[in-house]
């Protein structure tokens, strides 16, 4: 099926008020692939609107029925998911494989909040008084402004709408202009489905000026956000005068820590998938790589050999395992850190061509945890390794930054395991598991990582109100 270009505000499909447009290049090819309308407060303001209007009715539809369309929008996204994952690979260049795997994750989203809706229940709660009752009844906070990164064109949005449409709330979604397309093809995806006109609109294009109505328009009662740290920041400020909710999906610098008793070879397998999944460009993918020194060097072999076969090329071709980096923009600063490692000192165990927005996996040695490289989000396939002596000095260089995203441990030691679980400081720590992500579970940050979480019952609950409401006779 083609998917729509343009901006969904109420039941209509149409441009940007100026006809003004941007457009959507192939960061593989650089190629354009789209043009769509570039809207600004005006186009933002009118999808306010329409939501406003849209959100009582869809609150008073029946958890039941909320919860069909959540499921109903599932079974379309899988009965498109070849389309889906073309439409997403050739948009943010990552591989076909990895893009249908984030299709079916993004349904994955719908079908939970489609049960858990369902299931959710208040509380009554006794009163010494046996003329009183009071009860605890959740409601959908209104209407939601969700603003979502290029990384997970599809998922992003995904994980918000499913929440957020379930809860009974309207949303205006604000996805990436370097990766419009995919949220597009959702919204109409989920019109197919069933979803009445207004309960989700679209707008793309001038981010500060949509983030700018968006928080400050009085009928917008959440914003939730995924993105850097920085804009972040600057949206809950934002959000201050109109004290709206916020839920922020930050930057991340999760650790990986290896341990002398870990299974290298595991270790080394989930390291270079995290590191080559979508290019490294994924918030919770590891970031630094922390080795106990006995085993540093064996440790680093089989890390080499595993990301020596990793095919870099043209996300559509089948044999291709990594693309290209998001942008020209994005590989230099990526090649920026790389060189910057090197003139500090570090040794490259493993590097390669860069060419346009390709770059090759890259392995650095002799790496410090308070270098740029090991400091920033480094959204690349580059590993930092910083070598470490016991699990007190390991524990120490993973905490010492100011994220608090995910944080990955590779021991068979199960009292360490439990130490480590308490010790590390982050919203998602996996042991020995480099993926402990899936719909039914929270997922989120501590520190500057973000606020709120996305999955699980608790995702829900960031989309509605609990109210108190007691009755006298
Ligand atoms: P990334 O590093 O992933 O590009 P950003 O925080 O820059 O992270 O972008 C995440 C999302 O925030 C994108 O949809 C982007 O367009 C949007 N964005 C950028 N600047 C603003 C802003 N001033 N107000 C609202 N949204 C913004």
């Amino acid at each position: 099926m083609d998917y729509p270009t343009l901006l969904r505000i109420g039941g209509d499909w149409r441009g940007a008020d100026d006809g003004a447009t941007f457009t959507v290049g192939e960061p593989a090819t650089g190629a354009a692939i789209a043009e769509v309308p570039r809207a600004g407060a005006g186009e933002c303001r009118a999808a306010i609107i329409a939501a406003s209007a849209a959100q009582p009715a869809w609150r008073d539809e029946t958890a039941q029925g909320r919860g069909m369309v959540c499921h109903a929008i599932a079974e379309r996204l899988i009965a498109a998911r070849e389309a889906l994952a073309r439409l997403r690979a050739r948009e943010g260049g990552t591989p076909l494989a990895t893009a249908l795997v984030e299709v079916d994750y993004a349904a994955g989203f719908f079908r939970f909040y489609g049960d858990e809706i369902v299931h959710l229940t208040g509380r009554a709660i006794a009163h010494p008084d046996p003329r009183r009752s009071l009860r605890v009844d959740y409601a959908p906070v209104g209407v939601v402004g969700a603003i979502t990164p290029w990384n997970l064109p599809l998922a992003a949005p995904a994980k918000k709408l499913a929440a957020a449409i379930a809860a009974g709330c309207a949303v205006v979604l604000k996805p990436s202009e370097l990766t419009p397309l995919s949220a597009l093809a959702l919204a109409r995806e989920a019109e197919l489905a069933g979803l009445p006109p207004g309960v989700l609109n679209v707008v793309c294009g001038d981010a500060a000026a949509i983030g700018g109505e968006l928080t400050a328009h009085p009928a917008v009662r959440l914003i939730a956000f995924t993105g850097s740290t920085r804009i972040g920041r600057q949206l809950m400020a934002a959000c201050a005068p109109g004290l709206k909710h916020v839920a922020l999906e930050l930057g991340g610098s999760a650790p990986f820590l290896v341990f002398a008793d870990a299974d290298l070879e595991r270790a080394a397998d989930d390291l270079a998938t995290l590191k080559t999944t979508n290019a490294g460009q994924v918030c919770v993918t590891a970031n630094r790589v922390l080795v106990e020194r006995v085993v540093h060097d064996r440790f680093v072999a089989l890390l080499v050999e595993r990301l020596r076969r990793v095919r870099v090329g043209d996300p559509l071709d089948a044999a291709t395992t990594m693309g290209p980096l998001i942008s020209g923009e994005a590989a230099e600063r990526v090649a920026g850190l790389v060189d910057g490692a090197l003139a500090q000192g570090a040794i490259a165990a493993l590097s390669g061509p860069r060419r346009d927005r390709f770059f090759a996996p890259t392995v650095l040695t002799g790496c410090g945890n308070d270098w740029p490289i090991a400091r920033a989000e480094i959204f690349g396939p580059v590993a930092p390794v910083i070598g470490f002596d016991d699990e007190a000095h390991a524990v120490a260089l993973a905490n010492d930054t100011p994220y608090g995203l995910a944080a990955f441990a590779y021991t068979r030691d199960p009292g360490r395991q439990h130490r480590l679980a308490r010790a590390l400081d982050a919203g998602v720590i996996g042991i020995n598991d480099p993926r402990p992500l899936i719909p039914s579970a929270p997922f989120g940050g501590v520190k500057q990582s973000g606020i709120g979480r996305e999955g699980g019952s608790e995702g829900l609950l960031e989309y509605l109100d609990t109210r108190l409401i007691g009755v006298r006779d």
